[in-house]
């Protein structure tokens, strides 16, 4: 049994973050996991932002409305979603993602929370559990499935190691040449032909 799992952010939808950061004009908010490695050092500098601009979640969320999926991912996840089971697994937050994955018809999401006081503020950030994709993956192989994964960035090194393949996708030259042990892509095509590749069953594009 072969079960595939995909990152969110930078391989289905835009970086979420950037986004709010545009919209909001704070450059400091621009930061992710491409630049800051340490996803707990990433996000108090988040939530600092967001509370010294007196930012609250609806805000965030009004920006995130306005985001659609990267172009072609739409028609890559019904493909993909056709040929394996797939899972979601991001270091989104669901309070996040929500208007994002009605877009992607709803697939199955394991990702994060925050924690927001009765004022709309963020005040802190629930992950699921430590190093959460690699935990997941490891999950999976304890229902014995076969797993390949797909991702872009540091944030989903353990996850591609821990599967039986790793495949990287849209990740920037630094990731690529720091893990040259994956397979990098950079077009839905591609990836496409990398998961048949990757598949034990003989499927077809
Ligand atoms: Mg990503």
């Amino acid at each position: 049994m072969e079960i595939a799992c995909l990152d969110l952010e930078g391989v289905l939808v835009p970086e979420i973050w950037i986004a709010f950061a545009e919209r909001t004009g704070i450059d400091d908010l621009r930061a992710t996991t491409r630049d800051i490695p340490d996803y707990n050092v990433l996000m108090k500098q988040r939530l600092s932002l967001l509370d010294q601009h007196g930012l609250r979640l609806p805000d965030i969320q009004a920006v995130i409305a306005t985001l659609e999926p990267l172009p072609g991912a739409g028609e890559f996840l019904d493909w993909l979603r056709e040929r394996f089971q797939v899972i979601i697994l991001s270091d989104t937050f669901y309070e996040f993602s929500e208007p994002l994955m009605r877009q992607l018809k709803w697939p199955t999401l394991l990702c994060h929370r925050l924690i927001i006081d009765d004022q709309g503020k963020v005040v802190d950030y629930k992950l699921r559990q430590p190093d959460p994709k690699r935990a997941s993956v490891k999950a999976l192989h304890s229902l014995k499935y076969r797993v390949i994964a797909a991702g872009d960035s540091y944030n989903d090194t353990t996850m591609l190691s821990e599967a039986e393949v790793g495949i990287l996708f849209h990740a920037p030259q630094n990731v690529i040449d720091e893990f040259p042990q994956f397979q990098a892509v950079h077009e839905f095509d591609e990836l496409k032909a990398a998961f048949i590749d990757a598949s034990d069953r003989s499927l077809s594009l």
